[in-house]
Order: C-alpha cells, then sequence, then structure tokens
C-alpha cells in the first residue's frame, strides 16, 4: 500500500541550477529548509525556532514540486512525497494513519523533505463539516498537524506543503507553528521563461538560428511546465521531419500547437 501512495526518492536529481526565474522563492526555500539542516546551530545560537512548515502556493505547473526536490537533493535528504488526494478515504482512521506511516517513513530515512502535494484537498474551508466524510478529513488534517508538532526543531525533517488553491485553504493550518512560511510560486515573466527554455534545452540538439528571447516574448501566460513542453514538443517536430537538430521554426510549430491544445481544451464543455 504504501509503495502506492507515497513516492520516496533517495536523492532526486534535480538541482537548483534546473529551477528557472524563481530566484527569490528559492532563496526562501533555502532560508527555511536548507539552512536548518545544514546549521542547526545558527538557529541555536541565535535562539529562535526554525519555521516549522513552509507552504508553497500558486497555479500549476510553476515549479513548486521541482523546487521541493531540488532542496532534497542539495541536503542530501530523501525525497518523500505524496499527494493530499491520497489521504481522503472512505474508512474511519485511514488518512490519520497514512499520515502517521508517512512521518514514520520520514524517521526511517532521515534526512527527509517531506512534500505533500495538493494540501487544499486535507484542508479546505469548509461549509459544512457535520458530514462525516468532513469529519474524516479533518482528522487526518489534524494527525498531520500533531505531527508536525511532535518532532524537535533540530531540523532533520522538514515538510513543504502545496497548492493551487490557496484561497481555499483553512486558514488554521496558517498559524504559527504549523505552515507559516508561505511562499507564491507564480507563472514566470519573460526574463524567467526564457531562463526555463535555455535550461530545459539544455541537452538538446539546438540549431544556431533558435531565439530564446523571442520564444520567451511569445509565451507570455504559460507556465514552467508548458516551456518544457513546447521544447519535447519541437523535438518531436524535428524528429518527425527526420532530422537531428531542431531549428527556431520547430519551436514556433511547438508553441502553436501548445496553443491549439489549450483552446481545444478549454473549449471541451466540462
Ligand atoms: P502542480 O501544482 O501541478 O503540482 P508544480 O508547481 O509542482 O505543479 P512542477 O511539477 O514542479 O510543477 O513542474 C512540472 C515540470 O515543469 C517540472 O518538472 C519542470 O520540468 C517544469 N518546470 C516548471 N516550472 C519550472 C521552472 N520554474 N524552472 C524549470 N522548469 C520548470
Amino acid at each position: 500500500v504504501r509503495a502506492r501512495v507515497m513516492e520516496v526518492e533517495e536523492s532526486p536529481d534535480v538541482g537548483y541550477e534546473d529551477v528557472g526565474g524563481l530566484d527569490d522563492q528559492l532563496r526562501e526555500v533555502r532560508e527555511t529548509v536548507e539552512l536548518p539542516m545544514k546549521d542547526p546551530e545558527l538557529f541555536e545560537t541565535v535562539g529562535i525556532d526554525p519555521p516549522s512548515g513552509v507552504l508553497l502556493h500558486g497555479p500549476p505547473g510553476t515549479g513548486k514540486t521541482l523546487m521541493a526536490k531540488a532542496v532534497a537533493n542539495q541536503t542530501d535528504a530523501t525525497f518523500i512525497k505524496m499527494a493530499g488526494s491520497e489521504l481522503v478515504h472512505k474508512f474511519i482512521g485511514e488518512g490519520a494513519k497514512l499520515v502517521r506511516d508517512l512521518f514514520q517513513v520520514a524517521r526511517d530515512h532521515e534526512p527527509a523533505v517531506v512534500f505533500i502535494d495538493e494540501i487544499d484537498a486535507i484542508a479546505s474551508k469548509r461549509t459544512d463539516s457535520k458530514t462525516s466524510g468532513d469529519a474524516e478529513v479533518q482528522r487526518t488534517m489534524m494527525q498531520l498537524l500533531s505531527e508536525m508538532d511532535g518532532f524537535d526543531e533540530r531540523g532533520e525533517i522538514r515538510i513543504i506543503a502545496a497548492t493551487n488553491r490557496f484561497d481555499m485553504l483553512d486558514r488554521a493550518i496558517l498559524r504559527p507553528g504549523r505552515f507559516d512560511r508561505l511562499i507564491e510560486v507564480p507563472n514566470p515573466d519573460v526574463t524567467g521563461r526564457e531562463k526555463i527554455f535555455r535550461i530545459h534545452t539544455r541537452s538538446m540538439n539546438v540549431a544556431d538560428d533558435v531565439d530564446y528571447a523571442k520564444l520567451a516574448a511569445d509565451t507570455d501566460d504559460l507556465s514552467g511546465a508548458d516551456v518544457k513542453a513546447i521544447c519535447t514538443e519541437a523535438g518531436m517536430f524535428a524528429i518527425r521531419d527526420d532530422r537531428e537538430q531542431i531549428t527556431m521554426q520547430d519551436f514556433e510549430n511547438a508553441r502553436e500547437k501548445l496553443e491549439q491544445d489549450a483552446d481545444a481544451a478549454s473549449a471541451e464543455p466540462s
């Protein structure tokens, strides 16, 4: 059961250099997650507790998981990921048990970064908290908070949560000692997009005519994940055309294809 719902990676092969355009966010993640792991004495000397939990919020595909993996890698920590939706179960006590298992796995693999994606699945504001399903979800959240209270501040286990629906979160989880560091992770601006294009083409066979600044300028409102998708798709265009090198035209075609796919998806009745 464990293996199915939890993802455990000894040392993810992602570094800070793979994250584009999130300099401020990365600095904050390092300060709150990396520093307490690498230099716990610093916090003791100064006499403050490091932040307990960090919450990353922003639209899908902006690099939240990527940053969590990078900080795990850079601190030689095990990366343990679970989706909040996996913690929502019909049976009473099952969500809480999974949370206990999750922290047991983290203790067995110290130092560890625990990443809980879609935290809103277990921490949404509820209009009707009296139905039994909601009560079970709340118990799961309480278990998570009590596990966070339970460990000492030496920093061997750090918790990062993420959500695309910050406005829906129950404010109780944002209280001091809980997820008290909020980091907004927005879509990249034009400079960020150019960096992300460069990151994802690093190992691609790219022709000299490829203009990264132009690609970045033409991809307003796209996420980092979209930029990555354009790079992969550009490679596919070259392959279909029986070429080994990817040209600017391939990138333009890929960008148009992604736009069309997005339009088609938004036109579909949901
Ligand atoms: P979700 O909220 O949907 O879980 P997320 O913010 O966690 O999304 P990631 O899983 O980190 O998004 O991003 C998906 C992929 O998109 C990454 O593996 C990476 O390849 C690429 N990507 C996204 N943002 C960036 C970025 N800022 N720099 C480099 N690559 C990025």
